[in-house]
């Protein structure tokens, strides 16, 4: 199923089974609903592997009380986007307002009218699957359905963070088409963007890892993130990119480098015993002096930087 029709997730938190049973059966035609009966399962269950898309939640429960839950979701950021409804008899306007303030979305009164609630709830995940779908397009590039330079920014900075820690090496790959100013102006730009595709699915396909990451980073550039990988690795890996793409067999007409589309590419590693001193920014830069120094020294060929 794709996410866009994908059932969404409601979790019910209530310390008293019969208000859970009552809101299910009010909601359960509208999506798959899930049910904790105190703040600590709630709080596991949102920052889990599964997490909801939407909670009604419950203000008086013994232990943590719903205002206290909510207060930690916001806290989490496995667990702040998602909505917060409250369920509450204490329907004081003061209460409202504290509820709001710690960024509930809405708020239901017991004794509560099954058809407000279904509307309520409907609203919320109407707008959550709209709020998912903007933010998995902010992170995709449109033309090759790749990760985009923004999402593959925040994986370097999170895998540097983490090579860090761990002392394992991290590195990146920066590849970019040879005189590709050539085919747009040779087939037009629409051969052009099938080029584009057609060489950034086969760079994709040729990754093995989960970790790994191929993104598009602008124009005819790509760059492939590899954690856990070192110097050698790397080299090893961006020489099958560079064999990947001239097997592609995508004829051209006026390339220095052979009469098929060919990358150039810099490799550059961050190893633990550098990994105090080097930024991520000083890392794709390395990376790209290298690309650079593979188009100078002829193209469809990598370089290792230094
Ligand atoms: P080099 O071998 O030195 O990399 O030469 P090049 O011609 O590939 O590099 P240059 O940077 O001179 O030209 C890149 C071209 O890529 C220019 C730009 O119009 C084109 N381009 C950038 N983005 C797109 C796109 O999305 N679609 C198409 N069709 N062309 C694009
Ligand atoms: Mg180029
Ligand atoms: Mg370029």
């Amino acid at each position: 199923m794709s996410p866009e029709t994908e059932q969404q997730t409601v979790l019910v938190v209530d310390d008293e089974p019969s208000n859970i049973q009552a809101l299910a059966r009010v909601i359960k035609d509208d999506c798959r609903v899930q049910v904790a009966n105190n703040g600590e399962k709630a709080l596991a269950i949102a920052t889990g592997e599964a997490p909801p898309d939407l909670i009604l939640l419950d203000v008086q429960m013994p232990d943590l009380d719903g205002y206290e839950v909510c207060r930690r979701l916001k806290k989490d950021s496995r667990a702040h986007t998602i909505p917060v409804i409250f369920v509450t008899a204490h329907a004081s306007p003061t209460d409202e307002e504290q509820g709001l303030l710690l960024g509930a979305v809405d708020f239901i009164a017991k004794p509560f009218y099954p058809a407000i609630v279904r509307a309520r709830v409907r609203t919320h995940l109407s707008l959550k699957r709209k709020a998912d779908l903007l933010e998995r397009i902010s992170l995709l590039d449109g033309l090759t359905n790749l990760p985009n330079r923004r999402q593959f920014d925040d994986r370097l900075d999170m895998e540097q963070r983490r090579a860090r820690r761990e002392e394992t090496p991290l590195s990146v790959i920066m590849l970019d088409i040879d005189h590709f100013k050539a085919i747009n102006d040779t087939f037009g730009h629409g051969s052009g963007d099938d080029c584009l595709q057609k060489v950034a699915w086969a760079v994709d396909r040729n990754v093995e890892r989960p970790a790994d990451l191929v993104a598009r980073y602008g124009g005819e550039e790509f760059v492939a993130l590899l954690p856990g990988t070192d110097a050698d690795g790397a080299a090893h890996q961006a020489e099958r990119f560079r064999r990947t793409v001239a097997d592609l067999a995508l004829p051209h007409p006026r390339s220095s480098a052979a009469d098929v589309v060919t990358i150039s590419l810099g490799v550059a590693t961050l190893t633990p015993a550098g990994a105090a001193a080097e930024s991520a920014a000083d890392l794709l830069e390395r990376a790209d002096k290298a690309l650079y120094a593979a188009k100078n020294g002829g193209r469809n060929r990598y370089v290792v930087a230094d």
